[in-house]
């Protein structure tokens, strides 16, 4: 089931702003939401496409807004697109629609606090959790049984500066890095983060190609190249759908 929602605000941009002036605009959709509620874009069920459990069915949860801008974002739609649900209704809807596989995502969900009560609440009620998270919010409040799929964004994704680090210490062997590569340069700077983080060691390393930009063929070679045991990624709704569809 699709559910479409009601903009809830304009993200047009300046074209040149100041950072801080830039991260205000981006975060506008969620200022005046009311404590205990949550601005979600859309939920929906689907088949999880980009993470070990790819090919699952799969309740959606995405939240509106994000603070980076990857030159590859396939859902900027959520930058600024929403609705206001209380925690109570947004946990009701999702688990209404009765998939074991729950997947909370964005935008960036971490932008709002309520999210981690959510997921607790999605854990407490025998759902399997995965969070999407851009990697540059701190991933150390979320709640432990949930699945973290954590990105590390490369220099072509244009927000390299943007990464984390610290949330590498707090990875569990349940939780995944996902690294989306826009060319060559960005694979061997993916495998020197894999090596020098010995990454592998701490959960699965997910490699995958950005849509229209590395050819999963090539990215295939490279990775036996490697001989990195890193995980080819496909977006498999991308396969299955047409690329810029929505609510899939
Ligand atoms: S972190 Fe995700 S939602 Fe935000 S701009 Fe990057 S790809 Fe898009």
């Amino acid at each position: 089931m699709i559910q479409t929602l009601t903009p809830r605000n304009d993200a047009t941009l300046p074209t040149a702003p100041r950072p801080e002036s830039t991260r205000a605009q981006r975060l506008r959709p969620l200022v005046g939401k009311p404590a205990g509620s949550l601005v979600i874009h859309e939920i929906y069920r689907s088949l999880q496409g980009e993470s070990t459990f790819a090919g699952l069915p799969c309740v959606f949860v995405r939240l509106t807004a994000c603070q980076l801008r990857c030159r590859y974002c396939d859902t900027p739609h959520a930058f600024a697109q929403g609705m206001t649900l209380t925690l109570d209704e947004v946990a009701a809807r999702a688990l209404d629609l009765g998939d074991r596989l729950v997947e909370v995502t964005g935008g960036e969900p971490l932008l709002q606090p309520e999210v981690l009560p959510l997921m607790t609440r999605l854990a407490d009620a025998g759902r399997t959790v995965l969070l999407e998270t851009g990697g540059a919010l701190d991933i150390g409040l979320v709640d432990r049984r949930v699945h973290v799929i954590l990105d590390l964004k490369t220099p072509g994704s244009g927000e390299v500066e943007a990464n984390l680090w610290s949330n590498l210490r707090l990875l569990k062997a349940t939780d995944e890095v996902k690294f989306v590569l826009c060319n060559r340069e960005d694979f061997d700077w993916a495998v020197a983060q894999v090596r020098a983080h010995a990454l592998t060691d701490s959960c699965p390393v997910l490699f995958s190609a950005a849509f229209g930009q590395v050819n999963p063929t090539d990215l295939a070679a490279w990775i036996l190249e490697s001989r990195l045991p890193v995980r080819l990624q496909l977006q498999q709704h991308k396969i299955l759908w047409h690329p810029s569809a929505r609510g899939v």
